[in-house]
């Protein structure tokens, strides 16, 4: 299961998990992508981490895969936390029918408040916004500032080419090897929360 407050990242982060259902974060795409598969797997993903007794964690828009995924969640019964910049409710259009909804001052702010809030982490298809995130949380593990599991959810190959360059790194001598099996990469959701969700 996920690693206990006490040997996961600092003070700060081990008093934001005490007391709560664990938490998944997902960081995904505020469009819809093209087709329906990716909605449909995020509205699959979003089933599976309530149905797995996990709350969610997500950047609090009601537009594109964000929106998709806390409808879905809320509608499996499940706890669904939100964190939007102020200046960026109107963009995103922030949900007001989550569990919870933090109004943060900016980036900074919502991405630190997000990885406090929560035990792990996947990545679903998504543009800068979601790589951005991924790798801050990524670089933040590799530079011991949390042990969090990170979930890339690989699905239909859409994450190949980032993994290439990963490895591509690796072989260059810019990541250690050792610092590259930080990040579990899966191809289904299932795969994903059971390989997420066991130590490492
Ligand atoms: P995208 O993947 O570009 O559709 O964006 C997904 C989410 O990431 C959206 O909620 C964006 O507001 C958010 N986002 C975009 N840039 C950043 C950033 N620099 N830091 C944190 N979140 C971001």
């Amino acid at each position: 299961m996920f690693r206990t407050p006490a040997t996961s990242a600092g003070a700060a982060h081990a008093t934001a998990q005490a007391a709560s259902v664990p938490r998944i974060c997902v960081f995904l795409g505020s469009s819809f992508g093209n087709g329906d598969e990716y909605l449909r797997l995020t509205e699959e993903c979003a089933r599976a981490i309530v149905h797995a007794g996990y709350g969610i964690v997500y950047g609090g828009g009601r537009i594109g895969l964000m929106g998709a995924l806390a409808d879905a969640a809320l509608a499996a019964g499940g706890e669904v936390i939100g964190v939007i910049p102020e200046s960026l409710q109107r963009r995103e259009v922030a949900h007001q029918g989550l569990s919870d909804l933090h109004i943060v001052a900016g980036m900074h702010e919502r991405k630190a408040l997000m990885a406090s809030l929560s035990d792990a982490f996947v990545t679903l298809p998504g543009g800068i916004g979601t790589l951005d995130e991924f790798f801050d949380i990524l670089s933040w593990s590799i530079l011991g500032l949390h042990a969090k599991p990170i979930g890339l959810l690989n699905y239909l190959g859409f994450f190949d080419p980032l993994l290439a360059q990963l490895d591509h790194m690796v072989a260059e001598g810019f990541i250690k090897p050792e610092l590259r099996e930080l990040l579990i990469s899966a191809t289904t959701v299932r795969e994903l929360l059971a390989a997420t969700s066991s130590n490492r």
